[in-house]
């Protein structure tokens, strides 16, 4: 007859930190046979748990051979391992090693939860096996809730759940009294007597004196060897109160040819059951996972604000700029070679020979693009009817003008500096005059009307709001129609004074706080040729492109350094804005990094410290046949767990912080800018799940890396 168990000239030597070794087990040559229920016995640290160790496929680094089953677990690989010891080993520990946040159902149900057998099945045969034990109305207690006894009974439920030809219980009574022991012993005598292999090491005589055979080990050597003649195999009596155990039998496969499952994914613990269980572990340890994933909330919900603060600054200057420039016009003006240029109006005017000069260079330039690409729709001419004039004198000294109430006219007291702009073709009335005009002056399609070259009701100027400033009593209902004096002195000494009165505000939002007159272009010239015919000439051209890319194009032609034009001074603002907005984006992505890092760093900790804390779980969780892969899939889950949830406290804390700080900028500086996109936070629920899994994988190999043995021999 073959042995259950045969175990031949085993050796363990455990090796010391300083290349020192120990030699627990010397030469053990020993067979068991089923049905037997063996004790083991010996002084502390004569090799017994070592001995257990070894056939129960926790350690599998020893010499000799151990037959298992008709298996040689030398010939094992780690999965082999795994396997034996989920389906033909049971574990019964002296301290129970039961999981304490799980329920007494679901610590047995582990076994077969590792093996991804369907709920209702589990549930089923962990009922029943709690019934053997007679713990079946206890089955949604936690452990701490039952009492060494009904703990072990557990244990023993749960190292029975896949029914295994050998239970190996090291010590099992060792944390019990004399009579909570005899009750376990009988549970594990009737598991002997059903034809399984028990064997136990224990201290007690007692128990020892009831096993089928005893023996002793001294200094990692059998000494002793000695069947119990007066053994008996439990008759069975017919008991009401006493549970008898009969083991009921789980065959895996039973169902594999109903279900047509791919064996290979059925065997193994499925992604739900292993989230489940880390939900339960995240669950037990509530208050600091909420703690951590509170810590991680705020840096999700930073990184949140950091880019609805970043795109609201961008949203703010576009809409800025869109008052400033429109995509199908391009402005050109001269480029000054200095300062002292940019105030000369004879080196920013351009006269009708600078004017064919512009358009010749701009039509040569489009020529040239479009041979070298021929698919280009850059067909695009400038000419007389796509150019349009402007005026503009910007600069900060001159020209110098002055306003007064036409009332104080005689004082011509100078109040200001102004800026004289003629209106730009593309201000319109929708996006940027948001001011009222005067019911004389009417404005049409970005232009004031005219009658023969002026303007149909007279002209007058459209002031920025800072107009309200000069005249503090004024309300801006009736400012409009009041007349204005207004001086332009050129460069040359030349000087004009234009009167006339305000026809509207313009509220162009950035240069509402400049004093600018605005006025328009055709009005203007009129104006300047009453005083000086002849002298009048535009500072910019207007060449409505039509198309946004040959806007782009021209506009990169006069960019280049080699140009003899200029943009509009509004584009070098919206560039010098775009640049400044593109630093502020940075910074804040960095500053959004480093709090992330923060948070990574904390996600590794805890998780970590977990792996630390739960050592003796992992011990029991590979005792009963997890793989690493299964342990590494718990943590893998947990950490996916912590992510998700502190994607959704960060989402939670940046709605708040985001109302706050609304709040307190709408009513400090008036203006929030706050733009979110809705992706911003899905963005920011993958970034807290890759993080978290991130910071995750370490704590997660460490744990699955653990050694059944050592973890649980920690305490
Ligand atoms: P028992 O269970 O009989 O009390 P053990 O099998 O636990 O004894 O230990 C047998 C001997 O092996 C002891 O001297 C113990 O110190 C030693 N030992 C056990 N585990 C290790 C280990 N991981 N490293 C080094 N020595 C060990
Ligand atoms: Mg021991």
């Amino acid at each position: 007859m073959e042995k259950k168990l045969s175990l031949i000239g085993v050796n363990k030597t455990y090796k010391l930190d300083n290349r020192e070794t120990f030699q627990a087990l010397y030469d053990i040559n020993v067979e068991f046979e089923k049905g037997e229920l063996v004790s083991i016995v010996g002084e502390s640290g004569s090799g017994k748990s070592t001995l257990m160790n070894l056939i129960g496929g926790l350690d599998s680094d020893f010499s000799g051979q151990i037959i298992a089953d008709g298996e040689d677990l030398k010939n094992l690989n780690e999965k082999g391992l795994d396997k034996y010891r989920k389906n033909k080993v049971g574990f019964v520990f002296q301290s129970f090693n039961l999981i304490s946040h799980l329920s007494i159902l679901d610590n047995v149900t582990l076994a077969l939860t590792l093996s991804n057998v369907s709920e209702k099945e589990k549930v089923k045969k962990a009922t029943e096996m709690l019934r053997k034990v007679g713990l079946h109305s206890q089955l949604k207690k936690k452990p701490s809730q039952l009492s060494g006894g009904q703990k072990q009974r557990v244990a023993i439920a749960r190292a029975l759940i896949n029914d295994p030809e050998i239970i190996i219980a090291d010590e099992p009574t060792g944390a019990l009294d004399s009579q909570t022991s005899m009750q376990i012993l009988d549970i594990l005598k009737e598991i002997a007597d059903d034809g399984k292999l028990v064997i136990m090491v224990t201290h007690s005589e007692k128990v020892a004196s009831v096993s089928s055979r005893v023996v002793e080990i001294a200094d990692g050597k059998i000494v002793n060897d000695h069947i119990n003649k007066d053994y008996k195999k439990n008759v069975k009596e017919v008991d009401d109160d006493e549970p008898t155990l009969v083991i009921p039998k789980i065959d895996l496969d039973a169902d594999k040819p109903k279900k047509k499952k791919i064996g290979k994914e059925r065997q193994n613990l499925s992604l739900i059951s292993a989230i489940r269980l880390s939900f339960h572990n995240m669950w037990a340890s509530r208050v600091k996972n909420f703690l951590m994933a509170f810590g991680v909330a705020i840096g999700i919900g930073s990184l949140i604000l950091m880019m609805s603060f970043s795109s609201g600054i961008n949203d703010f200057i576009d809409n800025t700029m869109k008052s400033y420039s429109n995509p199908k016009i391009v402005t050109v003006s001269k480029k000054t070679n200095s300062m002292a240029d940019a105030l000369q109006y004879d080196k920013l005017k351009f006269t009708d020979t600078d004017i064919e000069e512009l358009k010749a260079d701009i039509n040569s330039f489009l020529q040239e693009e479009l041979k070298a690409d021929i698919n280009s729709f850059l067909q695009f001419e400038v000419n007389d009817d796509n150019i349009d004039f402007g005026f503009s004198l910007m600069t900060m000294v001159l020209p110098e003008a002055t306003v007064t109430d036409r009332d104080d006219f005689e004082k011509e007291n100078p109040k200001n500096i102004y800026y004289l702009y003629s209106i730009p073709p593309y201000y319109s009335e929708s996006n940027v005059i948001k001011g009222t005009m005067s019911q004389e002056t009417t404005y049409k399609d970005g232009k004031i009307e005219r009658e023969d070259g002026y303007p149909k009701n007279g002209g007058g100027f459209m002031f920025t709001k800072a107009i309200y400033k000069l005249f503090p009593n004024e309300s801006s209902d009736n400012i409009i129609g009041k007349k204005v004096q207004i001086n332009l002195r050129l460069p040359d000494g030349t000087s004009f004074t234009f009167i006339d009165k305000i026809c509207g505000i313009m509220d162009t939002s950035v240069m509402s706080d400049f004093l600018v007159a605005y006025i328009d272009y055709k009005y203007l010239e009129a104006l300047f040729n009453e005083k000086a015919e002849g002298m009048f000439a535009p500072t910019n051209i207007y060449i409505h492109t039509g198309s946004k890319s040959i806007t782009d194009k021209i506009n990169d032609y006069l960019s280049d350094p080699k140009s003899k034009y200029a943009g509009s001074l509004e584009d070098s603002l919206a560039g010098m804005f775009s640049s400044m907005s593109s630093t502020v984006g940075t910074s804040l992505t960095v500053i959004s990094c480093i709090s992330l890092l923060v948070s990574a760093m904390m996600i590794l900790v805890v998780l970590y410290m977990s792996v630390t804390e739960r050592t003796k779980e992992i011990g029991v969780l590979k005792s009963i046949g997890a793989r690493r892969k299964d342990i590494k899939r718990i943590f893998t889950s947990e950490s996916f767990l912590v992510g998700v949830l502190s994607g959704l406290m960060g989402i939670i804390f940046n709605l708040l912080l985001t109302l706050i700080i609304w709040l307190v900028l709408k009513f400090t500086i008036g203006l929030a800018p706050l733009s979110y996109r809705w992706w911003y936070f899905l963005v920011a629920m993958g970034v807290s799940i890759v993080i978290s899994m991130l910071s995750g994988l370490y704590p997660a190999s460490k744990a699955a890396k653990l050694d059944p043995v050592e973890s649980l021999r920690r305490e």
